[in-house]
C-alpha cells in the first residue's frame, strides 16, 4: 500500500476558506470528475463537435456519478478550441447544444454540486477570428519542429487535438465548421505521449493577455455567471504559452512594458520582464474575481496551476505567480497528471516514466505548498490514460486535505469506475446522498 504523505505539514490552508468551500458544495470531502464534452468518447485528444452534438447523454452521465458517489461535477464550457457550450450571445457554439444548462438541469434532483472549467488564454477559434489579438513572437526560432520568426503571430499546429472526419463529410464542408482546421494529417500514432494523436491538426493560439481577449472573456463570464446556477467557477489557461519563452512581444504588451519599467528596461529576458508577465496573468486573475463576486458572491472562484520548476517554468515561462494568484482567486486547483506521462500498461519502461513523475510531482508540491499561501488547494488528478492501480495512488497521493478530482469522465475503464466507487465508499466514507 501506498504510504499517503502528511500534506499538513506543508500547507496552511485556511479553515474558514476550507469551511467555505465545503457550505458552498454541500459536501464534506470533495469528490469531483471533469468532463470534456468537446473531445469525443474516449480520451482527450480528439476534437469531436459531433458527439458534443448527439452523442453526450447528459442524464447517463449524471446518473454514473451519482452511482460512484461523485459529489462534485466539473464540466469543461470552454476548451481549448475555443467553443462555448452554452446558450451565448457572444461566443461561438458549433455544437447547436446548451450543455451546462442541460447539465444545470440534471444536477437540480441529485445532490451534485456543479463547477466549470473556463479555458482563458488558449484560444483556436479567437485566434482565427482576431490574429491582430493572438500573443506575438519576441525572438525567432524553432521548438518541437515549429519555426517561428520574430514579430509573427503564435499561431502553431496543436500538439493534442486531432480532428476525423465525420462521414459523408469532405474536408471542405467541415472546414467551413472549423476554421481552424488544416488539411494536414497526422496519421502514425508515436510511442511518446506527445505523439498520440491521429487525424487532421487543427491550429491553436495563445492570446495576448494584454489585447481585448480579456473584454470579451470577462463578458463572457458574466453571462454564465448570470444565467447558470453553478457552484465555482475555475480559470483554466490563465497562464502563457508554456512551449515558448518569447510571448508575448506584440506592441501593446511592449509599450505597457516600458511605460512601467522604462525605455531602457529590457524586453523578454530580464526580471523586469518576467515581473510585467506574472503581474499581467494577476491582473486577469482579479478581474475575473471581481466580475464573478460583483454578480454572485457565493460563486467559488478557482484557477489552474501546472506543477513544475519554479523559475524556469511558472515564472519564466506560464507567467504565474502562485503567490499573487493565491492571494486573488478563492482556490487553487494543481494539475497533477504523472501517470499521463507514462503507465505500466504501455511496458516496463513507460511504468518507470510515470513513476518517476508521480515522485517529482509529489517533491514539487513538498517544495512549493508555501507559495499557495493559505489558500485552500484541490488537486485535479487524471483516471484516463493510466491503469486503476496508478490512479488510486494518485488519488491518494495527491488529496492535500480538500478531497480530490478527477480527469476525465470519458475514457475511465470499467474497472476503474468501480475503484473510485469502491475508494469513496471504503476510504472517504462516502454514502450514496454524496456526504459523510
Ligand atoms: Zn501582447
Amino acid at each position: 500500500m501506498i504510504k499517503a504523505v502528511d500534506w499538513s505539514k506543508y500547507f496552511s490552508m485556511d479553515l474558514k476558506k476550507i469551511e467555505n468551500i465545503q457550505t458552498n458544495f454541500g459536501v464534506k470531502k470533495v469528490y469531483a470528475m471533469g468532463l470534456m464534452p468537446v473531445r469525443g468518447p474516449k480520451g482527450f485528444r480528439k476534437l469531436d463537435y459531433k458527439f458534443a452534438q448527439n452523442g453526450l447523454n447528459v442524464n447517463e452521465v449524471m446518473d454514473k456519478l451519482e452511482e460512484c458517489h461523485i459529489n462534485v461535477f466539473g464540466l469543461v464550457i470552454k476548451d481549448t478550441d475555443g467553443a462555448c457550450t452554452w446558450d451565448t450571445n457572444i461566443g461561438w457554439n458549433p455544437t447547436d447544444r446548451d450543455i451546462l444548462g442541460e447539465f444545470c438541469d440534471a444536477g437540480k434532483d441529485r445532490n451534485i454540486a456543479l463547477m466549470v472549467s473556463f479555458t482563458s488564454m488558449n484560444d483556436a477559434y479567437q485566434g482565427y477570428l482576431h490574429p491582430e489579438r493572438v500573443s506575438v513572437h519576441g525572438k525567432s526560432g524553432k521548438k518541437h519542429g515549429i519555426e517561428y520568426k520574430k514579430g509573427e503571430i503564435s499561431t502553431h499546429n496543436e500538439g493534442e487535438l486531432r480532428v476525423d472526419l465525420p462521414e459523408g463529410i469532405s474536408f471542405e464542408e467541415y472546414q467551413k465548421k472549423i476554421p481552424f482546421l488544416t488539411n494536414k494529417i497526422d496519421e502514425k500514432l508515436g510511442a511518446s505521449r506527445a505523439t498520440r494523436g491521429q487525424g487532421y491538426i487543427p491550429l491553436t493560439s495563445f492570446m495576448c493577455p494584454n489585447s481585448e481577449h480579456i473584454d470579451y472573456l470577462l463578458e463572457l463570464t458574466k453571462e454564465i455567471v448570470k444565467n447558470y446556477h453553478i457552484k465555482a467557477f475555475f480559470a483554466d489557461y490563465i497562464r502563457y504559452d508554456g512551449a515558448f519563452i518569447d510571448l508575448c512581444a506584440c506592441d501593446r504588451c511592449v509599450k505597457l512594458f516600458h511605460d512601467k519599467y522604462g525605455e531602457k528596461a529590457k524586453l523578454i529576458n530580464s526580471n523586469e520582464w518576467y515581473d510585467f508577465k506574472a503581474d499581467t496573468i494577476a491582473e486577469y486573475a482579479q478581474k475575473l474575481q471581481d466580475t464573478i463576486k460583483s454578480i454572485n458572491q457565493d460563486c467559488i472562484t478557482g484557477w489552474f496551476c501546472l506543477p513544475g520548476p519554479k523559475k524556469l517554468f511558472s515564472r519564466k515561462r506560464l507567467g504565474q505567480n502562485w503567490q499573487k494568484i493565491s492571494t486573488i482567486l478563492d482556490v487553487v486547483s494543481s494539475m497533477e497528471y504523472p501517470y499521463l506521462m507514462g503507465t505500466r500498461d504501455d511496458g516496463w519502461f513507460w511504468g518507470k516514466v510515470g513513476d518517476f513523475f508521480y515522485w517529482y510531482f509529489i517533491r514539487n508540491m513538498k517544495k512549493r505548498a508555501h507559495e499557495f499561501g493559505n489558500t485552500p488547494v484541490l488537486s485535479i488528478t487524471n483516471s484516463v490514460e493510466c491503469n486503476t492501480e496508478e490512479m488510486l495512488k494518485q488519488m491518494k497521493g495527491f488529496d492535500f486535505g480538500l478531497g480530490i478530482a478527477l480527469f476525465k469522465y470519458y475514457g475511465t475503464s470499467e474497472s476503474q469506475w468501480s475503484a473510485i466507487k469502491k475508494y469513496a465508499e471504503d476510504e472517504l466514507g462516502l454514502n450514496k446522498d454524496n456526504t459523510i
